[in-house]
């Protein structure tokens, strides 16, 4: 019932009334791997990487694009974006570590911090990577580390709150007066001003104002606004910067109503700013960095799972499936809308109008509420759609389900599990019993 256009965007299509992914049936992989499973689309990744930095590439020279390694930290899909060439914003120290595993070299990965400890920041210093600051009381911290390490001070940026942002959601919403992110314009100056009086000499400069935005002019606002703060610390400090980082945000179309964000558009708006500001203020061509999560991963996931139940209670028909949000929490989080479409596409006249819920005991726990659905039975699979970016990394194992296993798609190779279904041993793992608590012969050989 969902556009097949729509649909096709995402590279999925129904081809004798199943869906399929690719050239991949759904069906046969729910069938392999059981369910819940999040299905990972490898070639939808490559292209939107691709598409991204194309449309920046073909109009500016030094583009950098810094995949946010928070929507999906999965190694094969770090690994392939690591292959693309893509930059990686990391917003904490274990995601330094995956991207440093995943072979991303220093040189491309920058920390994004909030709340740093000495702790993050000694090992942000240890890996040689670019820091992102959003508190002035930060840069001594910084510098002290280094003087006692004796490292070379990093490439140093500060994160500009530009006091409007936007988002699906207000806690996605990054910037703005009441948000806890960022440098306001009154201590942007200060900032870069005792970073050069302790001797940092490579500079960025950055913002992110929220996340799910597909309105242009929300970027527009921003990007006014942080290029009149820029302007004022060159014209006051003599500065110039190594990148100019414009965050992420871009949102994508979960509801079949929705259309996509264009990219040729958002890419000609910061392309002018960018060359305009750059020219006006002798900046040179500083590298244009952007951080797309969402983008390059929601689209390029769906979580498979089975329907346990089909209840009516006579007031309302539920339809109960194997994932809740322990498995994909967005819905329940932000109120986010996912597309939830059966595997079999039927062509019955009879429909019913249903709450799509997990197994969780949670009455909270609703994936979808009021939605349509032709003929369904249970056992049969459904697919809720754009599960790739905040899918996956937000699950958990509250109530003791054990996560999900993910599998990896592409045409021309065979399908690989890339995370294996956790297990029951899974939940005892870090457990420690005291002594004076153990059963004889230990809890996990007891029956
Ligand atoms: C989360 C985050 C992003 C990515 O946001 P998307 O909406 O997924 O594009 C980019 N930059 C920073 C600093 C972030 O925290």
């Amino acid at each position: 019932m969902v556009n097949d256009n729509w649909l096709k965007l995402k590279d999925l299509e129904y081809r004798n009334q199943q869906l399929y992914c690719g050239d991949q049936s759904l069906t046969e992989l729910a069938q392999t791997y059981g369910t819940p499973l999040y299905v990972v689309n490898e070639d939808l990744i490559r292209k939107r990487y691709r598409t991204i930095h194309n449309i920046f590439s073909n109009r500016y020279s030094k583009v950098r694009i810094h995949y946010a390694v928070k929507s999906n930290s999965n190694l094969s899909v770090l690994r392939i974006l690591e292959e693309e060439g893509a930059y990686v914003d990391a917003v904490s120290s274990g995601e330094v570590f995956l991207t440093k595993k995943s072979g991303f070299t220093s040189d491309r990965i920058m920390q994004t911090g909030n709340n740093w400890t000495d702790e993050e920041m000694q090992y942000a210093l240890d890996n040689n990577i670019m820091i992102n600051l959003d508190a002035i009381s930060h840069i001594h911290r910084l510098k002290k580390l280094c003087g006692n390490s004796n490292q070379q001070l990093p490439i140093l940026s500060f994160r500009i709150n530009p006091e409007f942002g936007d988002g699906h959601h207000d806690h996605c919403i990054t910037a703005g007066k009441t948000i806890k992110f960022g440098i306001f314009e009154p201590q942007v100056i200060e900032a870069f001003k005792i970073a050069k009086e302790c001797g940092f000499t490579q500079f960025g400069a950055h913002m992110h104002i929220g996340s799910g935005i597909l309105n242009i002019t929300s970027f527009k606002k921003a990007l006014d606004k942080y290029f009149q703060i820029i302007r004022s610390v060159v014209e006051e400090l003599d500065i110039t910067f190594e990148f100019l980082d414009f965050g992420g945000g871009i949102g994508i179309p979960y509801r079949d109503s929705e259309n996509p964000l264009s990219i040729e558009k958002y890419a000609d708006l910061l392309i002018s700013k960018l060359q305009y500001e750059c020219e006006t203020m002798n900046l040179g061509t500083p590298y244009l960095a952007i951080e797309p999560g969402r983008y390059i991963s929601s689209e390029a996931s769906i979580l498979l799972s089975q329907v346990n139940t089909i209840k009516n209670n006579g007031f309302r028909h539920f339809i109960g499936i194997d994932a809740g949000f322990n498995t994909l929490i967005r819905p329940v989080l932000y109120g986010s809308y996912h597309e939830i479409v059966s595997l079999l596409k039927t062509e019955s006249d009879e429909s019913i109008i249903a709450d799509v819920v997990g197994q969780l005991c949670e009455s909270g726990d609703v994936l979808g509420k009021d939605r349509k659905f032709s003929h369904l039975e249970e056992r049969d699979y459904l697919a809720i759609l754009d599960a790739g970016a905040y899918g996956f990394s937000m699950s958990s194992t509250y109530n003791s389900r054990p996560r999900s296993a993910e599998v990896l798609i592409s045409r021309g190779h065979a399908n690989i599990l890339i995370r294996e279904r956790e297990s029951f041993d899974d939940l005892l793992l870090h457990q420690i019993i005291p002594d004076r608590l153990k059963i004889a012969g230990g809890v996990e050989n007891h029956d």
